[in-house]
């Protein structure tokens, strides 16, 4: 009987009125499910939301409902497809999947008809009368944003059956599950407003036909011309055939008449199972568009055959935007698993490293069991060496851009960068064994560029006799760029690596050095530019701090509560003072970075380097408020690298005091 097999939500009791709420309110009585009678059911409230947005923003690429209602038919053979591994009797002795698209001119209607797995009432009204999938806000406000129009989202979002709507004032969608009872067949109605209807009806035929009843202007998708040109473009790719009937011309009305013979109108082949040479470009980029919702055609992609240990295919492609979500690592991939041409999984996250968690793309394995699951996935021997087949395809991708002779692919790496730098970043740490590959194709900014400075285009730069590769972190680019640290690297004319990136810190624990060259801080340590040093200069200094002395004992012990150790430096040429960590203690800026992620930071105290040729610093000798002058000098030295003042107030008290005596 229909009612056992309906859920809660169809459960409404006799006086009730007929329309009623999904999910249910728990407190309403509960009483004995009715069959058999048609029942009137409102929309979750966000569904009401998207089929408003839909109907009203996505006019102005109306055709892509075929796409999205043909992409929703081929999902069900799938699914059908690999359900039959396990109950091949709901077959039904009819192994022949496929999807078929009509059209009936006296009725204004489109069919899109399938023979896949079916829905039952109750899937039909969960699936069809709410959203599944969360990020239906991200959805609604982008299309409210700026991408208004872009039709790509609804399928992106989970949401595509509603477009069908852009072009129907009703929806009929009749079905019956695979292996169910003809009479466990239901039928599925609304007019997109509120509500819709649910029905058990008879079906002998298993699977769905979406019925769209045309909205008066919508004439046109009545031409089976113009549907077949929507299908060829969209759904060429699918491995299932698409099917209309074929037409004829009658002469006495002047027209072709749709006959009684079914032809494929797609190429029913997957697009990766075809020989390269056979495939155009704007196929890949079709194809592309369709997997990953993406409106603006990739920046690379890669195919290709491996036989050997394992034996699969791989499409890969690398978008050329970032998407929304990218910086959530918890994300699964982008990359969908077939196993010989059998639909397994979306977003198989086991085929790609997490930091390549933007590649899109189709993995065909020979070798894998159908049943697969995500567990057996993470475990496989076979996915392993996928997983690092695929890693070094797309690195090579990537190599061939940013190594490229044409200067528009190396344009093309540099906006990749821009995009996806600082998940590449990741890598450093996640993937040992391509960190020389990884280290080669990060971009920093530096004291001698804007951006885009490759580690290799540093090392070339070097000045002779420079040993380390110096780099210094910061909480944004101009407190990078004006860091007194700078000072003398910039007078000596030796380059600098500007770090600004979150993921920087984390990244240099893992990369140590580049082809022989250390990294170095220049806010570690003393400073020791080694040989880049002449002899005179340093005796100079070494003269300089005896001199001093005396006073560097008082600024000892006036600041030994928040410096560790204070000394005369080289390193600068303009400003007084700065701080630096002593080598092997966390920087400041790591510490900070870490403090505003709420996690605990070890104390560590930095070292005040002061610049004994500074008037600031010569007139500390004689000061009468030297107290007050050595905080300030402190104090000036943290905010000048980015750090917080613990007690502001009393910075600015001391300077103004400073102020009215000069
Ligand atoms: P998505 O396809 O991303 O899940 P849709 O809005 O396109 O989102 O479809 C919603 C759900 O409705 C599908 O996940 C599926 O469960 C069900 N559905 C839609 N069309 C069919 C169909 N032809 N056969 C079986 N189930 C379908
Ligand atoms: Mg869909």
């Amino acid at each position: 009987m229909l009612g056992s097999r309906i859920g809660p939500a169809l459960e409404i009791g006799a006086e009730a009125p007929k329309v009623g709420h999904f999910p249910p309110q728990k407190s309403a009585p509960a009483r004995a499910p009715i069959a058999m009678t048609k029942q009137t059911l409102a929309f979750q409230a966000e569904v009401q939301q998207i089929l408003h947005l839909v109907t009203h923003s996505l006019y102005s690429n109306k055709e892509i409902f075929l796409r999205e209602l043909v992409s929703n038919a081929s999902d069900a053979c799938d699914k059908l497809r690999f359900e039959a591994l396990d109950h091949p009797d709901w077959l039904e002795g009819n192994p022949e999947l496929e999807v078929r698209v009509s059209v009936d001119r006296a009725a204004r209607t489109i069919t899109i008809g399938d023979n896949g797995i079916g829905m039952s009432a109750d899937e039909a009204v969960s699936h069809l009368g709410t959203i599944a999938k969360s990020g239906t806000r991200e959805f609604m406000a982008a299309l409210e944003g700026e991408k208004k129009k872009d039709a790509n989202l609804i399928g992106q979002f989970g949401v595509g059956f509603y477009s069908g709507f852009i072009v129907a004032d009703r929806i009929t969608v009749e079905s019956r599950r695979a292996g169910a009872a003809a009479e466990e067949g239901m039928r599925w109605s609304s007019d997109g407003s509120g509500q819709f209807e649910v029905e058990p009806i008879t079906r002998e035929q298993r699977g769905t036909d979406v019925i769209l009843h045309l909205r008066a202007d919508e004439d046109e998708f009545l031409a089976a011309w113009k549907l077949r040109s929507i299908i060829s473009k969209y759904s060429d790719h699918l491995s299932l055939p698409v099917k209309m009937r074929k037409e004829e011309w009658d002469g006495e009305k002047n027209e072709y008449k749709p006959t009684d013979e079914w032809e494929t109108v797609n190429k029913a082949a997957a697009l990766w199972t075809r020989a390269k040479a056979d495939i155009t470009p704007e196929q890949y980029t079709e194809f592309y568009k369709q997997i990953s919702y993406d409106t603006e055609p990739p920046l690379a992609h890669t195919h290709n055959r491996v036989e050997g240990r394992s034996e699969y295919t791989q499409l890969l492609y690398i978008p050329a935007r970032a998407p929304f979500d990218l910086w959530n690592r918890d994300k699964r991939g982008g990359v969908k698993l077939y196993v010989k041409r059998v639909f397994i999984m979306d977003d198989a996250e086991a085929l790609m490293p997490v930091y390549l968690r933007f590649v899109k793309g189709v993995i065909d394995s020979a070798d894998l069991p159908l049943n697969v699951s995500r567990e057996l996935l993470q475990e496989s021997r076979d996915v392993k060496s996928i997983r690092e087949g695929s890693t070094k395809r797309v690195l090579s991708m990537l190599e061939n851009l940013a190594d490229s002779e044409d200067s528009a692919e190396r344009e093309r790496y540099a906006k990749f960068w821009k995009d996806f730098g600082v998940v590449l970043k990741e890598g450093l740490g996640e993937d040992h064994a391509n960190r020389e590959r990884l280290a080669k194709l990060l971009r920093f900014a530096s004291t001698h560029a804007e951006e885009g400075v490759s580690l290799a285009d540093y090392v070339k730069r070097m000045k002779e006799g420079q040993e380390p590769i110096y780099y210094i972190t910061a909480d944004s680019l101009p407190a990078a760029r004006h860091s007194p640290q700078l000072e003398l690297f910039r007078k000596k004319g030796i380059e600098v690596l500007l770090l600004t990136d979150r993921v920087d810190e984390w990244m240099l624990s893992h990369l140590h050095e580049f082809e022989g060259h250390a990294l170095q801080s220049v806010a570690k340590g003393a400073v020791d530019l080694g040989s880049l040093q002449d002899e005179a200069e340093k005796q100079q200094a070494e003269a300089a701090a005896t001199a001093f002395k005396p006073v560097l004992e008082r600024l000892k012990e006036a600041l030994q509560e928040r410096a560790k150790d204070v000394r005369v430096t080289t390193r600068l040429v303009d400003s007084p003072a700065c701080l630096v960590m002593e080598e092997g203690d966390m920087s400041g800026h790591l510490a900070r970075l870490l403090k505003q992620a709420g996690q605990a930071a070890p104390e560590s105290k930095p070292i005040l380097e002061v610049n004994a040729e500074h008037p600031l610093v010569k007139s500390l000798e004689t000061s009468p408020r030297f107290d007050d002058l050595a905080q300030v000098l402190f104090d000036q030295a943290l905010l000048a690298e980015g750090g917080q003042l613990e007690d502001p107030a009393a910075y600015v008290r001391r300077v103004n005091a400073m102020l009215v005596t000069a």
